[in-house]
């Protein structure tokens, strides 16, 4: 399929950037970049299980997972897995650890990049299902439902071996937070003609 300029209208043509093909306007200099896509997961912690949402939406109707969704451009990921969690299971949650990071691969579109976190409710809080569900439920880890998403699966995996990491004293690895709120490193501006990989 054909695509065009989103600066001049002009139809993209091959180019080579990097060792790379991509499709880039013979007038000007954009290119466009397929990068992936950043989604968020939060294994939500409550007594002794977690919370999951069955999906009211495809894809996965009637399937369960974990609360988390994409991030927006201009958002940080742990900030855009707390409003997912409010908007998805209606909770006030609290990030506590980051679990992992995922890479999905997709082959009929760009690849997807996921964070995972760790999260418990904030006190006076319990989950709803928010539009998006049919309804929340509280799983234990050995009893999960059929889960929408392999990577939710996943997640669910790393989970369980960070909380027989933490049983056992061990220390993690990499799994400090980020710190929060960092300011953009570089003014909104002219969009570079080329970039570092
Ligand atoms: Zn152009």
């Amino acid at each position: 399929m054909a695509h065009f300029c989103v600066n001049c209208g002009t139809e993209l043509v091959p180019r080579m950037v990097d060792g790379r093909e991509v499709e880039g306007c013979p007038r000007d200099s954009f290119i466009l970049w397929h990068d992936p896509k950043v989604a968020t997961a939060v294994v939500v912690e409550s007594g002794d299980g977690v919370v999951l949402g069955r999906r009211a939406i495809e894809p996965g109707y009637g399937l369960w997972c974990l609360p988390g969704g994409f991030v927006n451009a201009d958002e940080d990921p742990a900030a855009a897995a707390v409003r997912e969690c409010l908007e998805e299971i209606r909770a006030e949650v609290e990030l506590t650890a980051l679990l992992g990071v995922f890479h999905i691969a997709k082959t009929e579109a760009s690849s997807m990049v996921g964070i995972a976190y760790r999260g418990r409710l904030v006190a006076g809080s319990s989950p709803q299902a928010g539009d998006e569900m049919l309804e929340v439920g509280v799983f234990r880890v050995d009893g999960l439902p059929a889960l929408a998403f392999p990577s939710h699966r996943a997640v669910l995996d790393e989970y369980v071996r960070f909380l027989a990491q933490l049983a056992a004293g061990a220390p993690r690895r990499g799994a400090v937070m980020a710190p929060r709120g960092t300011p953009p490193s570089r003014p909104q501006g002219k969009p570079r003609s080329r970039r570092t990989r």
